[in-house]
């Protein structure tokens, strides 16, 4: 029970930090890297996100395995929607995972166990394999059992003429359901993947009765799409190797990756893994494609984390590290030194700094306009002033999650657009932090100590 409530709310999590974002779907870049003005969900910030396009250039190309990347920026700069815009420019294809800082200090798991985690969560395998491929002509379709009321049968055979030989290919249940959805018949000119049994219809023969015994069975496959009878296909999956080991598992399963309560993964497991994954490499039959890591407050780590990062950055199949802080010179947690960041020095070293910068009035209005339409709120022009305003004076995180809190304040006095007194109303409910500071200040002595 504890378990489930542990992965709800780590999930919770992750929703709430992914959905402040939903609006980016990209750094808004032009083909020379040039940032525009408003464009997928960015504004502003033009110099981060040129120097965030350059890199992403340099991991398609493939140069900059091993290295990390560094936000630092105020708070609620964009440094976060900066590195989704990476993610989002990077396609499907590309693995990518983000995790906070603070996160792994409460999960069931040693700290570098979790740090692995999400680096092999962050590392893509391409498993290329070979299926053979067989083409003909249905000549008969035979069900032994016939389908009464609905319930299909369990067997099934299919007799198909190919051209170099005449088969008798049994697909069981598989032949079933391809006569249930894709009504397989007879002269059918289809094409059986015989790893996966998937049937593909190419087309249909001619008329059987006329053509087909005339012609021959060298020229059963002139309907066949590509002309020329293809027998091998490549087939490409794509997996994590964090995907790989929790299958391997012994003590963990292929269903912990549905629950996300992996667990520990032992040492031995992903040996055996990077050399079966080493090995497929040398055959041709495996690529790796590095992801992005993003750990959001890296401030939060220690100096043990530090070290695993400094380590994991050397492995060959390291994925590209974003690390994120809005701290100035600050100790490293678990010593006594301080320095830039929190992070140390030989660690800082091997960091690409991308600073980011306050924004101006004129850039916040923006922002909170996008939120407005991502969120569905209708606001009028006096209060999104207001909200701009306060966002200014206050904190951008502040103003977005008044949107919310605003519109539903209308909701309730059953408005249909977002008014000045909404705003008003919610801003004297929540208070932003230099109000909950002031607050605090005044009212020390009757807290607890
Ligand atoms: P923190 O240091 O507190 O983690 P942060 O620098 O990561 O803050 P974000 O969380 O990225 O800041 O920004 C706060 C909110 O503003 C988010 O909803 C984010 O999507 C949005 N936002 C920030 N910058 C931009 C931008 N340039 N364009 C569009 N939306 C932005």
């Amino acid at each position: 029970m504890t378990e489930l409530k542990l992965s709800e709310s780590r999930d919770l999590t992750r929703i709430e930090r992914i959905g402040a974002h939903s609006h980016i779907r990209g750094l808004g870049l032009d083909s020379s890297l040039e940032p525009r003005d408003v464009s997928e969900g960015m504004v502003g910030q033009a110099q981060a996100r040129k120097a965030a396009g350059v890199i992403l250039q340099m991991i398609k190309d493939g140069k900059i395995a091993g290295r990390a990347i560094l936000l630092a920026g105020q708070p609620g700069t964009g440094k976060t929607a900066i590195a989704m815009g990476m993610a989002k420019s990077l396609g499907l294809e590309t693995p990518f995972s983000m995790l906070s800082g603070s996160e792994i200090f409460s999960l069931e798991m040693s700290k570098t166990e979790a740090l692995m985690q999400a680096f092999r969560k962050s590392i893509g395998v391409r498993i290329k394999e070979e299926t053979e491929i067989i083409e003909g002509e249905v000549v008969e379709i035979q069900i032994d059992r016939p389908a009464v009321s609905g319930a299909a049968s369990k067997t099934g055979k299919l007799t198909l003429k190919t051209t170099d030989m005449e088969t008798v290919y049994d697909l069981g249940t598989k032949m079933i359901e391809a006569l249930g959805k894709e009504k397989v018949q007879s002269g059918d000119v289809i094409a059986i993947d015989k790893a996966s049994g998937k049937i593909t219809k190419l087309g249909r023969s001619f008329s059987r009765s006329r053509d087909y015994d005339a012609m021959g069975p060298q020229t059963k496959f002139v309907q066949c799409p590509d002309g020329e009878l293809q027998k091998r296909k490549e087939v490409v999956h794509s997996v994590t190797l964090h995907e790989i080991d929790v299958i391997n598992s012994r003590t963990q399963g292929f269903l912990a990756l549905f629950t996300g309560d992996t667990g520990e993964i032992r040492a031995e497991v992903r040996e055996q893994i990077d050399m079966k994954v080493a090995e497929w490499r040398e055959e041709g039959k495996a690529e790796i494609v590095p992801g992005v890591l993003f750990i959001d407050e890296v401030h939060m780590l220690d100096i043990e984390c530090f070290s695993f990062l400094n380590r994991a950055l050397e492995n060959e199949m390291a994925p590209i590290l974003v690390v994120a802080t809005n701290r100035g010179i600050t100790s490293i947690r678990g010593t006594n030194y301080k320095s830039p960041h929190g992070i140390p020095i030989d660690l800082l070293d091997r960091l690409l700094i991308i600073t980011t910068q306050p924004y101006s009035e004129d850039e916040i209005r923006k922002i909170l306009d996008i939120r407005c339409q991502e969120e569905d709120v209708e606001m009028s022009e006096d209060a999104k002033q207001l909200l701009t305003k306060i966002g200014h004076e206050t904190s951008l995180r502040y103003a977005i999650h008044l949107i919310t809190a605003s519109a539903l304040n209308c909701q309730k006095r059953k408005g249909m657009v977002v008014e000045v007194q909404d705003i008003t109303r919610v801003y004297s409910l929540f208070l932003d932090v230099r109000r909950s500071t002031q607050y605090l200040m005044e009212y020390q002595k009757e807290y607890m100590f």
